[in-house]
């Protein structure tokens, strides 16, 4: 068979990437070798209870009438409406300290007046940082690396205040240990705290079973339980796609979401070696309960937190299987929802060491996995008041589970450190988008398919 473009993998970026192409009548089918689609923001069911693998909050809410933010623009160029993702927004979401917490909502002033009132002595330098930030061009192709810690940190004076601003910008989309790519921090910033988290009543599932209904209707092709084994290489020209089932598919361009390094190792031996990519080292465990009650009836009102247990945030691949020092707990119950959910679920999220866990033996796994619940639970309720007498189910994911069902070498969420902001690889016809590209999250790999499909793949028309 004999394509325009194929694209391997049916992510958010992949499916978004595709609903473009088909929508101009490109000749596309996406390749996908698990039996969902979805990637790293899949569902899955388990005990009877419909669970989605990762999302905790959609970012870069904005409502129906702002027009020139990422979620429009999204909208615009999938050719969605507003109302056809059913978004709720957030109750109230905090980064806890110690010392201090501040809170957010999806209104910006209120963020400002808590940083204001928390840190008083920094009124003028948070001034000096937003007109930084709206002035950087963050989506520039080209621009250097910058780090994001030198940049705040010559303008905030306050080393408190500049640690608790990073702690949901790099657990929301970093994949760099320690900094930040300056225009990264800016892309995270606006999108978490200008804009803000909202969630559709039926999760994740929801703009899944959207984006496959329109990439269908416009005509695209999706293969699922088809795993891309390797791309053939002719005269520097991705030629052909073998998949594992041992068709070959040929086409004349080819877009990848799988990751850089993952991309390169599906090419001949000579042209893999090309790549000195880094891989990413960052990666998560994610713990889902389910207790018996709403969460705002067991004291838990807000709907994300960020906590960090001293003053100091430390972002890096722990020595440790977890490290349970910071994290996130999110309750997908509290957001302004038409109608309760149907379950009432809380989810912790803790930076893991992919080798620590990949090393150990079937039995030790189960093992620890139960051990590391059992002190990320411990740690979680410090921060909030006790629900662990309401528990009535529990299921945990660690690095290895997210590379099993991803293909995200070392786990790694956030994909290499090094990002290709123009998509472009040193095969001329091959393109990567999505986690490797460097736009993050749900929304971010929808605007990385997007973008990199307008720039690359519609050109001619
Ligand atoms: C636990 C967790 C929680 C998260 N929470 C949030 C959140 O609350 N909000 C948010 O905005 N973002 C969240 N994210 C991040 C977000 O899910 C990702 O940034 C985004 O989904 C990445 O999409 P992608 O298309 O770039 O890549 P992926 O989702 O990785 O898609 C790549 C696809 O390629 C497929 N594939 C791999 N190799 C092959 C092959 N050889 N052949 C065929 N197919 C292949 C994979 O199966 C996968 O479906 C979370 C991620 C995780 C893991």
């Amino acid at each position: 068979m004999d394509y325009d473009v194929l694209i391997i993998g049916a992510g958010m970026s992949g499916l978004a990437a595709g609903i473009r192409l088909a929508y101009f009548d490109k000749k596309v089918c996406i390749l996908e070798k698990h039996h969902r689609v979805g990637g790293l923001n899949s569902f899955y069911s388990k005990d009877g209870y419909k669970l989605d693998v990762g999302l905790h909050a959609m970012t870069n809410y904005v409502s129906k009438d702002v027009k020139s933010t990422p979620l429009p623009k999204l909208l615009r160029q999938l050719r969605l409406r507003f109302e056809d993702l059913d978004l709720c927004q957030q109750h109230m979401s905090v980064i806890k300290f110690p010392e201090k917490k501040i809170r957010f909502t999806n209104n910006f002033e209120f963020f400002l007046s808590e940083v204001a009132e928390n840190f008083p002595s920094q009124t003028d330098n948070f001034q000096k940082l937003l007109k930084t930030i709206s002035e950087h061009d963050e989506l520039s192709l080209d621009a250097k690396p910058l780090s994001a810690r030198q940049a705040v940190s010559s303008i905030i004076s306050d080393p408190l205040l500049v640690d608790m601003l990073f702690c949901p910008l790099m657990y929301y989309g970093n994949a760099q240990e320690h900094d930040m790519e300056f225009g990264q921090f800016v892309i995270m910033f606006k999108s978490i705290f200008c804009e803000g988290f909202a969630r559709p009543q039926n999760g994740v599932r929801h703009i899944l079973n959207l984006l496959v209904n329109k990439y269908r209707d416009c005509g695209g092709e999706l293969r699922m339980r088809s795993g891309v084994q390797s791309i053939r290489v002719s005269d520097g020209k991705a030629e052909s796609l073998l998949l594992n089932s041992g068709d070959v598919l040929t086409s004349d361009k080819v877009l990848s979401t799988v990751g850089h390094v993952e991309t390169m190792n599906l090419l001949p031996n000579s042209d893999a070696t090309v790549s000195k990519h880094e891989v990413g080292q960052l990666s998560f465990t994610e713990s889902i309960l389910m207790v018996d009650k709403q969460p705002s009836d067991l004291g838990l009102e807000t709907t994300i937190i960020f906590f960090n247990d001293s003053d100091r945030f430390s972002y890096r691949k722990p020595d440790s299987l977890i490290d349970v020092s910071s994290g996130v707990i999110c309750c997908p119950n509290n957001f302004f929802f038409r109608e309760p959910l149907p379950d009432n679920m809380i989810r912790l999220t803790n930076l893991a060491n992919f080798d620590r866990w990949n090393s150990l033996g079937e039995e030790e796994y189960k093992m620890q996995k139960e051990a590391c619940l059992k002190a990320a639970l411990e740690a979680a309720v410090k921060i909030v008041p006790d629900f662990r007498d309401s528990i009535i189910f529990t299921d945990m994911f660690t690095p290895k589970t997210i590379y099993k069902f991803t293909g995200h070498l070392n786990g790694a969420v956030y994909g290499s450190p090094q990002k290709i902001r123009d998509g472009r690889t040193h095969i001329k016809n091959l393109f990567i988008c999505g986690t490797d590209q460097g736009f993050l999250g749900i929304v971010g790999a929808m605007l990385s398919g997007i973008s990199i499909a307008n720039l690359h793949l519609l050109r001619d028309k």
